[in-house]
């Protein structure tokens, strides 16, 4: 059976017609993507942006305060001169376009510093999203949102449609796979693994708002599509973006990327090392202990880091290989990229020539980071 949604109703806050607003407010592309989350449920049960005791709550004990656990703060920071007050409706717009309204019940001021510090673990500039979220400021406007539908008739989006193509391929268990790369050869040792244990495979890479050193959300998933078509049975796997920005939260981000995947009706989540991780912010086995402390009701698939063994000739990891390091090639995206980039042709050892040849004929030789 699916896994029932976390606080177990899936939240919709989707309209066809926004109401009307007494003003409007201009948001980032993370509140953009948060609510159009929200608004369809992958957030269940959050129905809106969080107001001070539920950003109190979460920050503090982990938990909503109806007592559904909940790690990361979903808030929308206001920078600019707007007044609003409790009880104001506002339009909420991204890019010129209304997108959604909130029903402002509170509008509020918080120590970010201390919310950055508690969910990150640091307030070091150089973490991904210390700066972007200090930037945004400290007054919060908290409430419940509508977000406007969009036409996404032919897109494999959103919990309520992927429930639906788990239900029509009748599978009872589903292991949900969190990535933000193109697939190279550990990964898809942890998915057969996976595979070999649940009825389907869910991979669901994040493609919103990554690091400017990560993969394109084309790349990943043009490169997810080739992979899959090629390699995996048909019918056992489903492939679906999801459009958020990314926490490089560790521990704390994997148990939110854990309850998105309940709400999606997985089963099962599959951990490696260092999820969620940003440089060596996080001890490498940090995320799965705080998904064994919190258990939410998913199954947990616990991996070790696999990598190819030149003794054993084929991929393992220090559970199943007795040799040392120095027989063991380790996957490393940056090393995969950083081969790309330069025109270094990348072992089969490493990655799927498929995916390399994809890759290399969108990044050879160009950066990364100017793109
Ligand atoms: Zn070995």
């Amino acid at each position: 059976m699916e896994s029932k949604p976390h606080g177990g109703k899936l939240v919709n806050r989707l309209t066809d017609k926004l109401p009307d607003c007494s003003s409007v407010v201009n948001i980032s592309t993370q509140n953009a993507l948060d609510l159009a989350r929200i608004a369809d449920g992958s957030y269940s049960p959050l129905t809106g942006f969080m107001n001070s005791d539920e950003l109190r709550s979460v920050t503090d004990n982990m938990e909503l305060p109806g007592g559904a656990i909940w790690p990361i703060p979903v808030i929308l920071q206001v920078n600019g001169r707007y007044s609003f007050s409790a009880g104001d409706r506002i339009a909420l717009r991204y890019n010129g376009e209304k997108v959604g309204c909130i029903d402002v019940s509170e509008v509020y001021n918080a120590d970010m510093k201390r919310i950055i510090l508690k969910t990150y673990g640091t307030i070091d500039p150089a973490h991904p999203n210390v700066n972007q979220t200090l930037r945004q400021g400290s007054r919060i406007i908290g409430g419940n949102i509508l977000a406007l539908r969009k036409d996404e008739t032919d897109k494999l989006t959103g919990p309520e449609t992927i429930r639906k193509v788990f239900r029509a391929r009748n599978w009872e268990t589903i292991a949900a796979y969190q990535t933000r790369n193109p697939p190279h050869m550990a990964h898809e040792y942890i998915q057969r693994l996976a595979m070999e244990l649940t009825d389907g495979l869910f991979i669901n890479p994040v493609v919103g708002e990554l690091k400017t050193d990560d993969f394109s959300q084309d790349d990943i998933m043009d490169a997810y599509r080739l992979f899959v078509s090629k390699y995996y049975p048909d019918n056992k796997v489903v492939l679906s973006p999801l459009m958020i920005t990314m926490r490089y939260a560790g521990p704390r981000a994997a148990l939110f990327l854990a309850i998105v995947r309940k709400n999606y009706g997985c089963t099962h989540f599959i951990i490696g090392r260092d999820m969620a991780g940003a440089g060596s912010f996080y001890r490498p086995y940090a995320a799965q202990e705080m998904l064994e402390k919190f258990d939410i009701g998913l199954q947990l698939i616990k991996i070790k880091e696999a990598f190819f063994c030149r003794q054993c000739n084929c991929m393992a990891t220090e559970k199943t290989c007795r040799h040392t390091t120095s027989n063991r090639e380790s996957m490393s995206m940056t090393e995969i990229r950083n081969r790309i980039r330069s025109g270094i042709p990348v072992p089969e050892i490493m990655m799927r020539p498929e995916v390399t040849e994809l890759l290399s004929s969108r990044h050879s030789k160009q950066s990364f980071v100017d793109r």
